[in-house]
């Protein structure tokens, strides 16, 4: 029997207090907007570690937006492919293009508004969220591979709904207030427990509130 709007809401809630309780994070709103922006462009098809090493690579030699926005497109391109960030080319690109727009268009201040952000080179849905929500502590929920997967396998959404879709539904079951902690909490139970291939399932803090008969096939 499909499950109905209240009960989906309640079991959501009950899913983002336990990943809460059980992913605690010091902070989640890093309080600046500029990094956050660059760290995103960096991660896409990155692994944490990568990204967290080039952006601070990135940032030693090139401390400001200003210094960022100074250098040849070349110059960055060859910068990233000297660190192994797959695809530098485009990367590189999108970081000077976006600094420069930052800086000419919106006076060196990264915008707030979802609408502006996706605008920028490089700069998609997911990325404009997490500016929003973990540069500026805006609610927002940015869909990355984990979120997709778990709130799939959870049943919260259907297993065919597209990034844009599982995000406005996410936003449709959990309330405002607790937007900010979904994409840490599953980032965290996507790495631990609910792992792509072979899901921690007898260890999930979840596994009372999961339709475990559907996760094989997500
Ligand atoms: S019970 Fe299994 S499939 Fe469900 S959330 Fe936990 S690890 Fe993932």
């Amino acid at each position: 029997m499909e499950e109905d709007l209240s009960s989906l809401r309640s079991r959501a809630l009950k899913i983002v207090k336990i990943l809460k309780r059980t992913y605690p994070r010091e902070r989640h709103v890093s309080g600046d907007p500029y990094r956050t922006l660059i760290k995103c462009i960096i991660s896409q098809r990155n692994r944490d570690e990568v990204t967290d090493r080039v952006a601070e690579e990135l940032f030693k030699r090139y401390p400001t937006i200003e210094d960022i926005a100074r250098a040849s497109v070349e110059e960055m391109q060859e910068f990233l492919r000297s660190l192994k960030v797959g695809l530098w080319r485009s990367k590189g690109r999108w970081i000077v293009e976006s600094s420069r727009i930052i800086l000419e268009k919106y006076g060196g201040r990264v915008p707030d508004k979802f609408e502006e952000l996706i605008k920028l080179p490089g700069i998609g849905r997911k990325c404009a969220n997490i500016v929003l929500a973990y540069g500026f502590g805006i609610p927002a929920i940015p869909v990355d591979t984990h979120v997709n997967r778990i709130s799939k396998r959870l049943g919260l959404v259907p297993k065919d709904a597209s990034p844009e879709d599982v995000e406005e539904r996410l936003k449709q079951l959990i309330p405002k207030d607790e937007w900010l902690y979904v994409n840490h909490a599953m980032v965290d139970h996507g790495k631990r427990i609910c792992r792509p291939i072979k899901p921690r399932c007898e260890v999930c803090p979840l596994k009372n509130l999961c339709p475990k008969v559907e996760i094989r096939k997500v």
